[in-house]
């Protein structure tokens, strides 16, 4: 029953609590209260008439006082007595009368005519010997009341009425006053309807105020179900930027700020992966994830570390210069990963909670750092490392912990785009290098002609264009086999690249022709740069087969872009044209392009 109730919706629970009591309250009112108070209400009266004859029976006593002293006869005494108690009126229009023990009236101040009357006889309406009674029960026990009709002041007709009655011994008077019961019954039944208007209203109030606080509560409530109900459901597009408005502090209020929180957060890390999946590099990423931590969450101190899964090592990333001396672990990890706990372990380690807990920290307990490890597929791929200082309160510890718990939010929502990107980069790596020589290959270059020739044309320099093709290479091949080609080959491409600068591009162009793209370069300065590369080669002991060298040469074609051309595969073509030269003119040699030799077709 109590289960089946706590299953109720809110509404139907707050009204029927609020009914039962509203009923509650109006049953313990009509059945108790107002009964209660009417009963005070006629206790009261009578209790007021009482305390009349009291002061009544007190002037009769203190003037008989006055008579025993001898300041006045006892006819005096009496005579000034009915007077006073016949002037004296409460309650606007009660009064006193006065009869003997006979009975015989005294002083009547409304009825005259009875004063001095014989009253044994008198009846009233419903035949009660009402001033026998008087004498009756003023007799036993000296006072009392007695029910029963008499006219009110000024009418004739007899209404029901309750008097109180009292003896005063040594005169044998009988001295009373009274209430009429019409008037009594009409303020009952005054307290009655301002109690039972009082009690209405208070039930209407409540089950109204009951009605509006928990309406308002399902409404706002019902808000933010919807809202969850919504995410929960993952139907259609969500729409993440969507708050609750706050219109009170109370418990709801609370709740709807968490849920904007979350909203936020969720929203946020939406963004996040949008626009991380939309970078165009591993680094892009990382600066912007590093972009987070520092800006957002303030991390201030992080560093992300990359993990070669196969040799088991890994570096520093990001940010860019942090080396071996500028670390916060001991260099050691880098050439053993397995030793990075957060590595080994693939859960975040937590100095903070767990103080020394890696020994390959660098700053022991005077620093704090959390390690959380990027798994991916079972593999640790790399590892994110904050450092906060020690000595911080635990509230500051417990924002910092709050923080990098919503990093690792941040990083599990990166790590898929990060393994898509690198999986990527490693396609087109292998797709635009040479796997013999390790050099770029022809595709390479068609895709960076575009950026290559703006850079240049936008420094205002040049780009020299070397072709270079290894003299009698067959020859290699049909004497020492095709493996020892390869050989010479691997070595070409390592002079090469060894006589030019690391910003120069060297393309392996076709089977043993190398193209190299020189960067930036001056006007004429392609040839004494071709001539470098050819002396390189011409100087290199290619190694073949164990002890066994051989030497050989190589004939160089130079051309230069845009002087010479406005095409750079033009470019290209021409320092083809003058390779060719090389060769004709006896090989190992080095021939600038010149007009006139395109001119006379050369090719
Ligand atoms: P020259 O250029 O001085 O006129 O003579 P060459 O012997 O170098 O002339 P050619 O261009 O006719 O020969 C090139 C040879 O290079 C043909 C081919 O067997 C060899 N070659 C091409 N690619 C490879 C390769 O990847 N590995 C090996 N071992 N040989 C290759
Ligand atoms: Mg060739
Ligand atoms: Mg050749």
């Amino acid at each position: 029953m109590f289960t089946r109730f706590r299953n109720w919706p809110i509404l139907p629970k707050i009204m029927t609590i609020s009914v039962i009591s509203v009923l509650a309250m109006l049953i313990v009112t009509f059945t108790y209260y107002i009964p209660l108070m009417e009963n005070r209400l006629t206790e009261g009266k009578e209790s007021g008439t009482r305390n009349s004859v009291e002061v009544a029976y007190g002037i009769i006593a203190s003037f008989d006082k006055l008579a025993a002293k001898g300041e006045m006869s006892r006819d005096e005494a009496q005579k000034h007595a009915k007077d006073m108690l016949k002037n004296i009126r409460y309650h606007e229009r009660e009064y006193f009368w006065i009869n003997d023990l006979e009975p015989r009236m005294i002083m009547h101040p409304n009825v005259p005519a009875l004063d001095g009357k014989n009253l044994s006889d008198y009846k009233d309406p419903n035949g009660k010997l009402l001033f026998m009674e008087f004498v009756k029960v003023a007799n036993s026990g000296g006072g009392g009341f007695v029910s029963y009709m008499w006219p009110k002041p000024g009418d004739k007709e007899p209404v029901p009425k309750i008097s109180y009655v009292k003896l005063y011994q040594p005169w044998g008077w009988i001295v009373g006053s009274g209430i009429y019961l019409d008037d009594l019954r009409a303020d009952v039944s005054r307290l009655r309807k301002i109690s039972s208007a009082g009690a209405v209203l208070f039930a209407i109030m409540t089950l109204t105020m009951a009605y509006l606080i928990g309406g308002g509560v399902t409404k706002r409530l019902a808000r933010v179900i919807g809202g969850l109900r919504e995410i929960a459901s993952g139907k259609g597009d969500v729409d993440l930027t969507k708050r609750i408005a706050i219109t009170s502090i109370d418990e709801i209020g609370l709740l709807s700020t968490e849920f904007n929180g979350l909203m936020e957060s969720i929203n946020r890390l939406t963004v996040f992966k949008k626009v991380i999946e939309e970078d165009e590099t591993i680094l892009d990423v990382y600066t912007r994830l590093w972009r987070v931590f520092t800006d957002d969450l303030k991390l201030e101190s992080c560093i992300i570390y990359e993990i070669d899964l196969i040799h088991n090592r890994m570096h520093p990333v990001f940010p860019l210069g942090v080396d071996d001396d500028t670390m916060p672990c001991y260099s050691e990890i880098l050439d053993n990963a397995e030793l990075c706990k957060a590595r080994r372990t693939g859960h975040m380690i937590n100095s903070a909670s767990f103080p020394a807990i890696c020994r390959h920290f660098r700053h022991g307990e005077s620093k704090e750092h959390y390690c959380i490890p990027m798994t991916i597929g079972g593999g640790t791929v790399g590892v994110v490392q904050f450092i906060v200082p020690t000595h911080s309160t635990p509230a500051q510890r417990n924002l910092y912990e709050r923080h990098v718990f919503k990093a690792e939010q941040y990083i599990k929502e990166s790590l898929p785009v990060l393994e898509a990107k690198r999986l990527m980069q490693t396609l087109r790596d292998s797709s635009l290098t040479d796997p013999l020589t390790g050099l770029h290959n022809r595709r390479f270059l068609q895709d960076s002609v575009e950026n290559l020739c703006a850079g240049v044309k936008r420094r205002g320099k040049l780009i020299g264009l070397l072709m270079c093709d290894l003299d009698y290479f067959k020859q290699v091949n049909d004497i020492h086999g095709h493996a020892a080609g390869d050989k010479i080959l691997q070595q070409t491409a390592h002079a090469i690249r060894s006589a030019v600068r690391d910003a120069d591009l060297v393309i392996r162009f076709g089977g043993e022709e190398f193209l190299i793209v020189l960067i930036d370069i001056k006007e004429e300065e392609s040839l004494l740069i071709a001539e470098k590369v050819r002396d390189q080669v011409f100087q290199t002991r290619f190694r073949i087969d164990g002890e066994q060298t051989l030497q050989k040469t190589i004939s160089i074609g130079a051309c230069e872009y845009p002087s010479d051309c406005d095409t750079f595969w033009q470019a290209i073509k021409y320092a083809d044209v003058a390779m060719y030269r090389s060769k004709d003119e006896g090989r190992n040699r080095c021939t600038r392009f010149t007009a006139a030799m395109w001119a006379g077709g050369q090719i």
